[in-house]
């Protein structure tokens, strides 16, 4: 599971780390209220489970409380990689002399932790380590005897941090280390890690993904798994109860039934292949007795999807009959419709088993713009890829 930048720090706070007073905002005027109390110059930080964020203009400075309050209005609701932005942390702005950075993940396959340190930070790690790879240092660190302060040191100097920063840097790490053994976390990585003006070491970044099979020893960590204000697809369907992962093609692709929607993925690939290489957007099982309801909740995330280009609905009658399932789509598209959504996304649907010719009907009857029925599964699938393709 992965934190919000927040969230790490509220990690790193508890052990210590050096960090910038902040305060999150849910909107405006909460942004400028914080920013009033903070005083001073502000940084208005949305908050997504995606890094880049100064890029995609996530990371605004603010000069006082009024004009937090004009970026926060910018920020909250941006898309940042798919991602909603529902909050926002008003931090107060740091005077940057120097960016570093630093990390310590979990080597599986050394059964060890790494300590990742650079003297070039601010930007992505992996643009240093392809430009200059010597301004990288990686120094394994062992899960028992963990990180001494020597060896600290030594990371620091080897990373080419200036002399006077190591003693502080070398407490950041030593301090980042105890958050990854203490919370059993996978990844901690801040970026930057900063030198001020005034000559204090702080974390302004950070970056937790925590071990998901040590949940047990973490009972606190319910409060991060609220993730409510989250608006990754995963996260939202999630939150639906929707057994739903997202893959990195182009369909989308519903389904009733977990081996149904195994081999509807199979076949879509198989297809794909005639059409540049076409792929599943998404595994998405509503489940056998799927009322019209689950289905408007798959196709809005599905929909909502910005990857895919046509969706492949596959759905075998059961419990649920076709003609249940077919007015659910036709009700799904219209409550969709009703709210805003785009539906205009083509939907090949393929109806089998139970009811299935009275399911036809029913979507032939609607005579809905989008959706396209195709008699076979193979047959739906060549043609959800080729519109995909398109
Ligand atoms: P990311 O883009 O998602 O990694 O977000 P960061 O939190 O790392 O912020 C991006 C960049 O914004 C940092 O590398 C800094 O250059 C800048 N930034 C963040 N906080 C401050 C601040 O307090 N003062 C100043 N001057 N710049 C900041
Ligand atoms: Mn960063």
């Amino acid at each position: 599971m992965d934190l919000y930048e927040y969230e790490a720090k509220q990690l790193f706070g508890d052990r210590g780390v050096p960090l910038a007073e902040r305060q999150l905002a849910a909107s405006p005027e909460q942004a400028e209220l914080s920013a009033a109390r903070l005083g001073g110059k502000v940084v208005v930080k949305a908050q997504v489970k995606a890094g880049g964020r100064g890029k995609a203009g996530g990371v605004q400075v603010a000069d006082d409380a009024a004009d937090a309050r004009a970026k926060a209005e910018r920020i909250l609701g941006m898309d940042i990689k798919g991602h909603t932005v529902h909050r926002v942390l008003i931090e107060e702005a740091s005077d940057i002399a120097e960016e570093y950075y630093a990390s310590f993940l979990l080597d599986r396959a050394n059964r060890s932790f790494l300590s990742i340190c650079s003297a070039e930070g601010g930007v992505e790690i992996e643009e240093v380590a392809e430009r200059r790879p010597e301004a990288v240092v990686r120094t394994p660190v062992d899960a028992q005897s963990g990180l001494d302060r020597d060896t600290a040191l030594a990371i620091c100097a080897e990373a080419g941090l200036p002399p006077q920063v190591h003693p502080p840097a070398a407490a950041v790490l030593q301090r980042l280390w105890e958050v990854a053994r203490e919370e059993d976390a996978t990844l901690v990585e801040v970026n930057p890690l900063v030198r001020t003006a005034d000559g204090r070491v702080l974390a302004l970044d950070g970056k937790v993904t925590l071990d998901d099979n040590a949940l047990d020893r973490h009972p606190e960590r319910v409060a991060f798994h609220d993730d409510g204000a989250s608006g990754s697809l995963e996260a939202r369907a999630e939150q639906k109860g929707l057994n739903y992962v997202k893959l990195d093609g182009r369909v989308g692709i519903i389904g009733n039934g977990a081996g149904l929607v195994m081999s509807t993925l199979d076949v879509v690939s198989y297809a794909g292949e005639a059409h540049g290489g076409v792929q599943p957007a998404n595994f998405l099982d509503i489940g056998g007795g799927a009322s019209a309801e689950v289905m408007a909740d798959g196709l809005e995330i599905i929909l909502g999807d910005a990857d895919v280009r046509s969706v492949f609905v596959n759905v075998f009658g059961g419990i649920t009959a076709c003609d249940a399932v077919a007015n659910g789509i036709v009700q799904a598209l219209e409550m969709l419709a009703a709210r805003g959504d785009d539906v205009s996304k083509p939907l090949v649907v393929r109806l089998d088993g139970n009811n299935a010719e009275l399911g036809r009907e029913i979507l032939t009857r609607a005579g809905h713009p989008a959706v396209v029925q195709a008699p076979t599964m193979d047959g739906a699938a060549a043609q959800a890829a080729e519109l995909a393709a398109k």
